[in-house]
């Protein structure tokens, strides 16, 4: 449904208009639909950009002062494209030497500073007050001291890894809690800082970068797989492998293991992220399994994990729904005060993200750590069909 023109602030069509490069009338019409959002944290309000539009990324955000109406665009973090087969990608797509860096499995987080303070945006384009806050306490004098060297027309990228985070789970043994680590940093239009120049810049601001795991001709691809396979055995997530200097984009690759526990985890919920999961991880396998010529036992001990961990977390699923247990994903979030959970709170159900809590710990500090349940629709979808007997798909 679109909202009705009177709603759209003149004030806000300048200022998308102004940000995207694009006319008056195509700002206005964006800002209509459902292509953006206007939110608001403290004395920020902002636009975020849901899909690709003219050339500026999903994810971008447009941060506007309530005090000065000045504003300040942040392009969304781009796609980075897939490998399939190292051999062939790697000398082709390089110059001549690649950065092998890890990739680590948390969330995308771009660190700005504006109007003096810092702020957390998710891959989406979204000031997250959890992640903002925990940003500020951890990193908070690092990077100021950051941006006073650098620009406050520099964003860092970053992933947030550690099990107390509301988006994704993945234990880090050097991060179990809550972590950044730097693997970017840009100013706009997508202008990269060279390698290490961006590595020097965070270390001596005290920030935390990604693993450098080799550096080499890109002739020598082959100890990318070296890499990987050791990668394999810790049960990581794989590398992104840069340009030096950024002249060409990254590429990423990641490990069996992952492949596989990702279509495992996914299929605890079949109707969220299971099915999606599925087919390009498969993919990513039958890839690998030809380049190392893994040979028919492999291939069918590979047949049997695949398997395994599709169909297994699949079939438990159902029976915990009929045991009456919510099929949500459960993680627990630390907040220095209640304001800060009630601001989560808010926040989630802004952006319509079912959580609840279920447990709170309060320290004598005010400090608390709470427990959340997001709701899964897979729930959703067994509740119909143990009422139809019927199938949503075909
Ligand atoms: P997309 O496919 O659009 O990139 P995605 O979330 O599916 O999004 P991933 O498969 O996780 O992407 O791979 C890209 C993401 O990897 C980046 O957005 C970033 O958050 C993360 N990442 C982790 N480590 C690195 C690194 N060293 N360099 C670049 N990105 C990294
Ligand atoms: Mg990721």
């Amino acid at each position: 449904m679109r909202r009705a023109k009177a709603s759209v602030d003149p004030e806000l069509v300048e200022i998308l208009s102004g940000a995207l490069s694009v006319s008056r009338e195509r700002a206005e019409r964006l800002l209509e639909s459902k292509a953006t959002r206007v939110l608001r944290y403290k004395s920020v309000r902002y636009i975020t950009i849901r899909r690709d539009i003219s050339g500026h990324y999903e994810g971008t955000i447009i941060l506007i002062s309530t005090r000065t109406g000045e504003y300040r665009k942040v392009e969304g973090y781009p796609h980075i494209k897939r490998v399939l087969l190292l051999s062939k990608a790697v000398p082709k797509h390089f110059i001549d030497d690649v950065v092998v860096e890890e990739k680590m499995d948390g969330h995308n987080v771009r660190v700005v500073r504006f109007e003096g303070e810092i702020y957390a945006i998710t891959r989406g384009g979204y000031i997250c007050p959890y992640t903002t806050s925990r940003m500020r306490r951890k990193y908070g004098r690092g990077l100021e001291r950051l941006f006073d060297s650098l620009g406050d027309d520099l964003v860092v990228g970053g992933e947030v890894v550690g099990l107390e985070n509301p988006y994704t789970r993945y234990h880090y043994p050097e991060a179990p809690d809550w972590d950044y680590f730097v693997f970017d940093m840009y100013r706009d239009p997508l202008d990269f800082l060279p390698v290490d120049e961006r590595r020097s810049a965070a270390e001596e601001a005290g920030l935390r970068n990604v693993r450098e795991l080799g550096r080499h001709p890109k002739e020598e691809w082959a100890r990318i797989r070296e890499v990987i396979e050791g990668l394999e055995k810790l049960g990581r997530e794989g590398v992104v492998i840069k340009d030096p200097y950024y002249r060409v984009e990254p590429l990423k690759y990641t490990t069996s293991f992952i492949n596989v526990h990702d279509i495992e985890q996914g299929m605890r919920f079949p109707f969220d992220e299971g099915h999606s999961f599925i087919f390009p991880r498969v993919l990513r396998e039958m890839f690998k399994a030809v380049e190392e010529e893994w040979g028919e036992e492999r291939v069918r001990a590979e047949a049997h994990r695949i398997g395994e961990a599709i169909f297994l977390p699949a079939v438990e699923s159902i029976y915990k729904y009929l045991r009456g247990e919510p099929l949500a994903e459960r993680f627990a979030l630390s907040f220095a005060s209640r304001d800060e959970m009630d601001e989560y709170i808010s926040y989630a159900a802004s952006l319509g993200v079912p959580v609840s809590v279920i447990s709170i710990e309060e320290s004598p500090d005010g400090s608390l750590r709470a427990v959340f349940l997001k709701h899964k629709k897979t729930e959703d979808h067994y509740r119909r069909i143990f009422s139809t007997g019927l199938s949503p798909l075909d």
